[in-house]
């Protein structure tokens, strides 16, 4: 069990999100000390309430949506089956993204000018916002190199294994409530053509009839 956790720990520490949270948490941590705050207090507040978002993510997206939106209307843009059928579709606009950017600033401000635990929810609030942007990437081919585990697993819990990788904020959640994709489960390039949405062009010869990508790479 201690193993599986430290294996769990190390395993989410590696795609850099954790790390990268972390640094954010001390980075914003700094304008609290015009207000004669503790950055240390504050940093853990940021980096607790982004961990806290994490989880309530992870657990809406494996309890709530999968299971309960199944009855929506399949073609509606509001169930989330829609997301899972036009991976490049989401909701979520750029408007709504730096919409919600600018109320974290002033919910950072508040937190600064109250000097308290109110720090908490807008970690909370800000691991929302980092959400948002973070599912917007892993649906962009240049988070393969950023966020590689991030975005191997979301590609896995769209074509592959729906009933796992629940988490987009990280894949600490999955690892230790064992839903995370199997480690040595490859991505054909067909499923990659799919989830970017890559034109495939269907070529007819006289003997067979075979589809190419449009890009020219070939399929597995
Ligand atoms: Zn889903
Ligand atoms: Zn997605």
């Amino acid at each position: 069990m201690t193993k599986n956790l430290i294996r769990s720990i190390t395993r989410s520490l590696r795609p850099g999100i954790v790390l990268y949270a972390l640094l954010a948490s001390i980075l914003l941590s700094l304008p609290f000390v015009i207000n004669n705050g503790n950055p240390i207090f504050h940093s853990s507040l940021l980096f607790f309430g982004w961990i806290a978002w994490s989880l309530s993510e992870y657990l809406a997206h494996r309890f709530w949506m999968h299971p309960t939106l199944k009855n929506e209307k399949p073609e509606s843009p509001f169930n989330h089956l829609y997301h899972h059928k036009h991976p490049t579709e989401i909701k979520v606009t750029h408007f709504h993204r730096f919409f919600s950017l600018i109320i974290a600033i002033l919910l950072l401000g508040i937190s600064v000018w109250m000097n308290n635990y109110f720090t908490l929810f807008t970690g909370y609030f800000l691991g929302f916002v980092l959400y948002n942007f973070l599912h917007y990437w892993l649906h962009q081919e240049w988070s393969a190199h950023w966020l590689p585990a991030l975005h191997r697993s979301h590609i896995h819990h769209h074509c592959k294994f729906p009933d796992k990788c629940f988490g987009v904020s990280t894949t600490i959640w999955d690892q230790l409530f064992n839903t995370a994709s199997p480690q040595n489960a490859i991505i054909p390039n067909r499923i990659r053509l799919f989830y970017f949405n890559k034109k495939i062009v269907e070529i007819a010869t006289p003997s067979e009839k075979f589809q190419v990508p449009a890009s020219g790479q070939s399929l597995n």
